[in-house]
């Protein structure tokens, strides 16, 4: 029996006319377990179309489709069934709906070769932009490097973990200490608020295995696309692979072009944030002679080490507190 297995050359049919015009279509055809013998192609229709399998009733289904597939009886005429139709009306084991499975694999193999081809047809220009992607994901990703390298380990040890628990917040402790009078005996009574000061943007950026993941990946689809260009002979392995790697190139320059964002929106963030994510002296100093240089005022790190004094003592005021501590 033919099927669509020994027919993979499905026609994918532009109208419903072009349907009509063939001379073996015939209008209300009935389709049937006994009278089917292999699908011809496919339709994606504007208007819907009746379908004309044949109900145990003797009845035609009628069910109005947009998509349907054209199939030839065994008396050699042509009808046309709904795109669901076969499996509700036959079933899963039917020889209809298994050349209908298979139709569709061909039908995406083919749009997949298309595409590919498509893709390979441009391959100089999706080279370029490959490249270039490349090299914003590299810069990117040294501006980052050079960034947490410049503050120091608490720092980025510290950043690295909201990184990996993905809260954005940056909470501080406020203390406050109460005698109590009373008692006379002059003992502390601390209290402890907490004050969220901001939350990060773009703080996903600070995983380093995506920037070598997706560089990696856009070697590999530049080199695919280099081989599909100059080989002029491949075989059909060979010709998947390259495939493969080749309709990834679109996907992967909106990635790389979402991660340069990332990082853009990374460097957004105030550095006042981040004068409270270490103790450490010397990491505080060089947070803190950042965060003053973007409020506009220039000066060394003693400079800056007094501004945010002052900065703590404004924001204690404002909390009604002693001291500011960090929270972990
Ligand atoms: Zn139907």
């Amino acid at each position: 029996m033919q099927t669509a297995r020994s027919n993979p050359e499905l026609l994918n049919f532009e109208s419903f006319e072009q349907i009509t015009s063939l001379p073996e279509y015939r209008p209300n055809n009935p389709l049937t377990h006994e009278n089917y013998r292999q699908i011809l192609g496919w339709y994606h229709f504007v208007e819907k179309q009746c379908c004309c399998v044949q109900r145990a009733s003797g009845t035609l289904c009628g069910t109005p489709h947009n998509h349907v597939w054209v199939a030839k009886l065994k008396d050699g005429t042509v009808t046309i069934l709904g795109a669901d139709c076969a499996n509700d009306k036959f079933g899963a084991d039917s020889t209809v709906f298994k050349d209908i499975s298979l139709a569709m694999n061909a039908r995406r193999e083919k749009e997949r070769a298309d595409k590919v081809r498509s893709l390979v047809e441009q391959s100089t220009h999706f080279e370029n932009e490959l490249r270039a992607a490349i090299v914003r994901v590299r810069q990117a990703r040294m501006q980052l490097d050079e960034f947490l390298s410049s503050v120091g380990h608490e720092f980025r040890r510290r950043i690295v973990n909201m990184a990996k628990t993905g809260n954005a917040s940056v909470v501080i402790e406020g203390v406050k200490v109460r005698y109590d009078q009373k008692s006379g005996k002059n003992t502390p009574e601390t209290s402890i608020i907490k004050h969220t000061l901001g939350v990060l943007d773009g703080l996903s950026a600070i995983d380093y295995q995506q920037f070598l993941r997706l560089t990696v990946e856009m070697e590999h689809i530049k080199a695919a696309f280099v081989e599909a260009r100059t080989s002029t002979r491949v075989n059909r392995a060979i010709k998947a692979k390259l495939g493969y790697h080749i309709e990834q190139c679109e996907p992967a320059l909106v990635q790389a072009e979402q991660l340069v964002g990332v990082v853009t929106r990374f460097f957004r963030n105030q550095a006042w944030l981040y004068c409270f994510f270490t103790d450490d002296r010397s990491e505080r100093a060089r947070l803190a002679k950042r965060a003053m240089n973007e409020s506009g005022i220039e000066g060394s790190r003693d400079q800056a080490k007094a501004w945010l004094t002052q900065r703590e003592h404004e924001l204690c005021r404002e909390l009604g507190v002693d001291r500011i501590r960090l929270c972990r």
